[in-house]
């Protein structure tokens, strides 16, 4: 068997293209969505995830403003600033830049964003309408996954899912997404770092969905015949040509390239369905952002 891919690109964009409506009404309600960024200091990852988000943003209409502080600020003064967004009328979501520097606790500012306006799903309060199967907003790469896999058509009722990986921001929410509904839901399964024979359980999946950060943890024997697999891995790995030498760049260092979690080759095999690294998880990665983002702006609008 050679698996079908399951793409996000086509998804996200209908997604994105469906929320354009959402944002003009947004607009002409006077509550026109406005994300704002928190970044502190000038790390070059957050500078990518900020290009990345602006024309995102940008893209779909939304107002996107980067807040940008020394590196030098306490805890306490960012705790202040973000009490500020907070109150602030016309800010309708804010996000955390990562990496924070050193001495900065990234979860005591992430949880003081009012549950309102917390984009990335991630404060305790959205966190807790997850327990008892609420799909507002919430982690965005969790429920791309999910969402990615409901665009293939397939339904989750009964089936047997196995989740590697147990992350607050990844495993933990798609575990509890797969138990949403009590009518619809599915069996999840959810590996870790020690969970003693991984592939006993990936084996056993109808779904399978890996967020560890190891290229080649899957292996295509640890997948079962007809599986969808969704890879959320990101991995950068050196480019290797025909007799296995790294390939080098004109600067003669090694060339990266971007691959998952799963060793593609060998899954692609069993399955019937599998997501690519990149093009896969990522764009309703990015999409997921932006829908969280309009409906924290709704929120606004409805005046909570
Ligand atoms: P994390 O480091 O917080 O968690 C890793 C998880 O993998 C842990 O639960 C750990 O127990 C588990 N693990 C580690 N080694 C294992 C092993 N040998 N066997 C089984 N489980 C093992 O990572 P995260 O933030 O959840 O991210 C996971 C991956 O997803 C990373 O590659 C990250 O880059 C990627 N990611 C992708 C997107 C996207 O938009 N596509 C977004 C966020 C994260």
């Amino acid at each position: 068997m050679s698996a079908r891919l399951l793409a996000g690109e086509e998804p996200a964009a209908k997604l994105l293209e469906s929320l354009k409506k959402d944002i003009e009404g947004l607009k002409a309600k006077g509550v026109p969505p406005h994300l704002v960024a928190v970044q502190v200091g000038d790390s070059p990852a957050a500078k990518v995830y900020i290009g990345q988000q602006r024309k995102s943003c940008e893209d779909v209409g939304i107002e996107y403003e980067v807040r940008q502080f020394p590196e030098t600020i306490t805890q306490k003064e960012l705790l202040a600033a973000i009490h500020g967004l907070n109150k602030e009328k016309a800010v309708t979501g804010v996000i955390m830049m990562m990496p924070m520097p050193k001495g900065i606790d990234a979860r005591q500012l992430q949880v003081r964003i009012s549950p309102a306006k917390d984009v990335e799903g991630m404060h305790p309060a959205n966190m807790g309408r997850l327990v008892y199967g609420e799909m507002g907003v919430c982690p965005c790469t969790a429920r791309g996954a999910l969402e990615l896999f409901l665009s293939s058509g397939e339904t989750l009722k009964g089936k047997e899912i196995v989740i590697v990986g147990h992350s607050e921001i990844v495993g933990k929410p798609l575990a509890l997404m797969m138990l949403a509904s009590q009518m619809e839901s599915a069996t999840p399964t959810v590996c870790h770092i020690a969970t003693k024979d991984l592939a006993f359980h990936t084996k056993r999946a109808d779904v399978l969905f890996v967020a560890v950060g190891k290229a080649g943890l899957i292996k295509g024997d640890m997948v079962k015949q007809g599986a969808i697999v969704i890879d959320i891995g990101i991995n950068r790995v050196p480019m290797l040509d025909a007799a296995g030498k790294p390939v080098l760049n004109e600067k003669g260092k090694p060339k990266q390239k971007i691959v998952g979690d799963v060793d593609f080759d060998g899954a692609k095999e069993r399955a019937s369905l599998i997501s690519p690294v990149p093009g896969g998880v990522g764009p309703m990665t990015t999409a997921m952002l932006i829908r969280n983002t309009v409906q924290c702006a709704q929120l606004a609008a409805a005046g909570k």
